[in-house]
């Protein structure tokens, strides 16, 4: 959804008008949340937390269920809103949004509990001890999400913080707003208590407003330059974040590849949400004695896409127009210094503004914008590399480490170059698919992001570990206390050198 013009209102307020990014027809306008308002949603939040906790989490999963009938149930709705604001293909809806916000949903009511259930390690030295580790509740969470999956990225979230037994603050993106609103709505018909969850209407400075407002933790999904900024209000306030944020993602095809299937699957990777996708693949390292075979099959592939606005189709227009010009820059940039345009190239105006041509380039260098920053639009660049080693090597040579995949019919050789490679994730023979696995910790390396959504750390991540050490049974008075002695003294290093310098001693440490 493009956002046309800022106005003002006469309450003072700043109000974004909206539109769609295929039709350009009008969908509404939101106002801007002012940093007092952000404040008292977040105290409102904190308000209503202890309250949600204490529900426990059969109740908590059994609102998260209802959510899951409502959304199975009318996921036309859902889905008609979300295609309004993206111009996205309904099929590419269903796959991208529905089917993981409905797993999400489903997985966290299933597993949550188990997966924050308190933990006793057995304690190898204070054997009179006991160890409990809990995993509590943070307090209130704020979530700051992006446009390019603006159901499922501000759902996902807002789950895993809600079923750990926190309040949320949610502030979705600027591009996309009433997709963030659709969360609210679904768990507000689900029966959520109320300021559990707030969303938030907004741009930039709202965003902003929540990271000062108080909260206990930001999870953020957006892009490195907002990250950053993020980051570091965060670090001065000494509050955690998560940091989810862009990629320029590195495919290595192998000689052993089967050729067609991974000329498919680059292709379904990098124009997926017509390439405005974090996990996206950008990049592809092709063995020198089979590129010629996955070029052609590459450029006939992009060639059978269609791309639309209506009815079937694969690929939709750019969803916000600041990024149709970064897509047209990093394009333009390329050809200029000699990339050569296999297929697409240049805006499909027949269609509308902003729409993309799928495009292939070959004979690029690592000097390009395109090689070097995200251009999130529907843009793959081919580079042929005489082996493995080499591909590696360019592979890791990008300031971003989000996500890759590799081609190769050896699965000993997947996992040693999937180690090899700087990245969050890895995939074998498929496009980048570890966001839709709750069981696998999503994150990036380098300046892809820092911490990890999903898996039991990720979930983990929306509490904090309390250790609680319990006596298992007393000695009276413990050795360590005072008075301290000469005897005492003595009696410590003859413990110490026992447990540390002989071999019995270190069987127990
Ligand atoms: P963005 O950084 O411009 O905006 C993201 C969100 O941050 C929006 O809600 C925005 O309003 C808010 N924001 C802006 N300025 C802020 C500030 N100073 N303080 C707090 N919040 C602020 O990103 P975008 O253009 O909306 O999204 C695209 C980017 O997101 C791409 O880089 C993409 O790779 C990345 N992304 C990453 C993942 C991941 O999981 N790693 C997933 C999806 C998208």
């Amino acid at each position: 959804m493009a956002i046309v013009e800022p106005v003002t209102s006469t309450n003072g307020h700043r109000r974004l008008r909206l539109e769609s990014p295929a039709t350009r027809e009008a969908l509404g306008e939101i106002t801007v949340n002012t940093a007092a308002e952000v404040r008292e949603r977040i105290a409102a939040a904190r308000k209503a937390q202890p309250a949600w906790e204490a529900l426990g989490f059969e109740r908590r999963a059994q609102i998260m269920q209802r959510a899951l009938t409502i959304l199975l149930a009318q996921q036309d709705r859902f889905m008609d809103v979300i295609i309004g604001e993206t111009g996205r293909s309904r099929m590419e809806t269903l796959m991208m949004e529905m089917f993981p916000a409905c797993d999400s949903l489903a997985y966290y009511a299933k597993n949550a509990e188990r997966l924050l259930r308190d933990e006793s390690p057995s304690l190898h030295l204070l054997k009179t001890k006991k160890l409990v580790i809990s995993y509590r509740p943070l307090g209130v969470v704020g979530i700051i999400t992006p446009w390019n999956g603006p159901f499922v990225l501000s759902l996902n979230p807002t789950v895993q913080a809600l079923m750990a037994g926190n309040a949320v603050v949610l502030k979705p993106s600027e591009v996309t707003p009433f997709s963030g609103k659709l969360v609210a709505e679904l768990f507000a018909e689900a029966g959520l208590p109320v300021d559990v969850l707030s969303v938030l209407e907004g741009d930039g400075e709202t965003g902003a407003a929540l990271v000062e407002g108080g909260v206990d933790k930001i999870s953020f999904t957006g892009s490195v330059a907002t990250g950053r900024k993020v980051g570091e209000a965060c670090g001065r306030q000494l509050i955690p974040c998560t940091l989810e944020l862009g990629g320029k993602n590195p495919t290595i095809v192998c000689r052993d590849a089967d050729i067609p299937r991974a000329a498919k699957g680059c292709v379904s990777g990098a124009f997926l949400n017509a390439g405005q996708f974090c996990c996206a693949t950008a990049r592809i390292y092709v063995i020198d004695s089979v590129a010629d075979a996955f070029i052609d099959h590459v450029v006939q592939y992009v060639r059978s896409l269609k791309q639309g606005q209506s009815g079937e189709f694969d690929l939709g227009p750019a969803i916000w127009p600041r990024q149709l010009e970064i897509i047209e820059r990093h394009v333009n940039d390329a050809i200029a210094r000699g990339a050569k345009v296999l297929t697409g190239g240049a805006r499909n105006r027949e269609l509308g503004e902003l729409f993309f041509q799928p495009t292939v380039l070959t004979d690029v260098t690592d000097d390009m914008l395109v090689m070097r920053e995200e251009t999130f639009g529907p843009v793959v660049s081919i580079v042929r590399v005489p082996d493995e080693a080499e591909a590696l090597r360019l592979a890791n040579q990008s300031s971003y480490g989000l996500a890759a995949t590799v081609w190769t019919q050896d699965r000993a050789n997947a996992l040693r170059l999937s180690k090899a490679i700087e990245t969050g994730h890895v995939c074998m023979n498929d496009c980048s698919i570890t966001y839709g696995i709750h069981e696998a910790p999503f994150g990036g390396r380098k300046q892809s992001g820092l911490g990890q959504v999903h898996g039991p750390s990720g979930l983990k991540g929306y509490c904090f570990a309390q250790s609680i050490v319990l006596e298992r049974w007393t000695i009276g008075q413990e050795d360590a206390w005072y008075p301290y002695t000469a005897q005492k003294a003595s009696g410590m290093r003859k413990a110490m050198q026992w447990l540390f310098g002989s071999r019995l001693g270190r069987l127990f440490t």
